[in-house]
């Protein structure tokens, strides 16, 4: 059971910095630093969920909450990296029969915008709207 109050907290602690600039000030590597020592500190000191300290702020930061590591690109909160992982391991567990046509091109994928959709096909769509989307139905 993790703490959604102190998460949402500390997000909007988050969130009125960025507001006010302070981000800005600090530079983006120092940022991401100091905003990552936060993460860590919230996660194991308070049972924090990364994924809502860093709600709506992922991208904006350039923080991907999964593997807690600046990235260039990040959408929905995930860098490509854990994206492209998620959404293989999707595919791996809902749609084994199509996985060894589908990995290969989530694997070798680098629009994360392109990532996102497919993982959420994966995670409510059938094998057939997953090759589909594939490009390869
Ligand atoms: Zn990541």
């Amino acid at each position: 059971m993790s703490n959604h109050w102190g998460s949402h907290m500390l997000n909007e602690v988050i969130g009125i910095l960025n507001r006010e600039q302070v981000f800005e000030l600090l530079g983006k590597t120092r940022t991401q630093r100091i905003v990552l020592e936060m993460l860590s500190r919230a996660i194991e000191e308070y049972d924090c969920n990364p994924g809502e300290v860093l709600d709506g702020l992922g991208a904006t930061l350039g923080l991907c909450h999964y593997c807690r590591s600046p990235a260039d690109t990040v959408v929905a909160g995930l860098c490509q990296k854990c994206r492209a992982e998620q959404c293989a391991g999707l595919v791996l567990d809902r749609h084994p029969a199509i996985a060894g046509r589908a990995l290969p091109v989530i694997e070798s994928c680098s629009d994360p915008f392109a990532l996102e959709r497919w993982a959420l096909l994966a995670a409510k769509g059938t094998d057939a709207d997953l090759l589909k989307e594939l490009g390869l139905g």
